[in-house]
């Protein structure tokens, strides 16, 4: 598949059209970013690790029946994917507390969340992604009823996936984002799904494994994706 003209450079992956109107190209780079990125830096092999580590789980996806955006991989930090047309939405969905839910809501970190919860985040570093609910989803035009519905589908269909997966490799699967998109009128999950974007911690001793390593400076972030991917079965090269 032919690579053509860069379409977006994002923080953490450039995308690039290809021949196919209808596939797109994403380049998982090494660079590195938090707090909406005012923190930034390079990790070297981050983009090759995650590439490997997205197409692992976006098969295991579409394997159980979650229409995704993944074609296939490509190259080292190359994977072919639909081209979407991404709803400016971040879904999150929470197993266990962390980050800006205790903020929020002044819970202790790790409390289990039974059920799991959801929230939507407006995709806007300017304005730092706040949460938006869904009636300000349909006042603002940012998607419509049903793409809501179909997002929190997916979203708590996908959640009956991965924890599993993840707890039968001494892994808990604490929260994570997922981005969703368009195709010929049917929404699909898109962008990633990697350590990038999850928090996972080792079940035993709740040590974080995530990009709260690069959040809080606790050093061997690649090192700690690369062995989520290793206890998953994922082989780096
Ligand atoms: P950001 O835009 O937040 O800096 P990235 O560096 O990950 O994030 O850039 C990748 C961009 O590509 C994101 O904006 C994401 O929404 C978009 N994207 C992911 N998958 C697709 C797809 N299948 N089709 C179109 N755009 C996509
Ligand atoms: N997340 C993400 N991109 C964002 C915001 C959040 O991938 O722009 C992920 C984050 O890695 C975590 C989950 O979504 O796994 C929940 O993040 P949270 O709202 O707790 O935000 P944070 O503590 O990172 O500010």
């Amino acid at each position: 598949m032919e690579k053509r003209a860069e379409l977006y450079a994002g923080k953490a992956k450039s995308v690039f059209g290809t021949e196919d109107p209808d596939l797109l190209v994403l380049e998982f780079r090494d660079d590195t970013s938090a707090f909406d990125g005012k923190k930034r830096q390079q990790l070297a092999r981050k983009g090759q690790v995650n590439n490997r580590f997205n197409a692992f789980v976006m098969d295991r996806l579409a394997a159980a029946g979650v229409p995704t955006h993944f074609e296939r991989l490509l190259g080292d930090r190359e994977s072919l994917v639909k081209r979407l047309d991404m709803l400016p939405l971040e879904c999150v969905v929470r197993n266990y507390a962390a980050g800006s839910l205790c903020r929020r809501y002044g819970v202790e970190e790790g409390l289990e969340l039974v059920p799991p919860t959801f929230e939507f985040f407006l995709k806007s570093d300017a304005l730092g992604d706040p949460m938006v609910n869904e009636y300000h989803i349909r006042s603002l035009g940012w998607a419509e009823p049903w793409q809501v519905e179909r997002m929190k589908e997916l979203t708590f269909r996908i959640n009956e996936i991965l924890p599993p997966l993840f707890a039968a490799a001494d892994l808990l699967l604490v929260d994570y984002k997922l981005e969703f998109g368009l195709f010929r009128g049917e929404l699909m999950l898109g962008d990633e799904v990697t350590p990038d974007g999850c928090r996972v911690w080792d079940r035993r001793t709740r040590e974080k494994l995530d990009k709260d390593r690069f959040r809080q400076d606790l050093g061997r972030v690649v090192e700690s994706y690369e062995l989520v991917g290793n206890r998953l079965g994922i082989h780096f090269d």
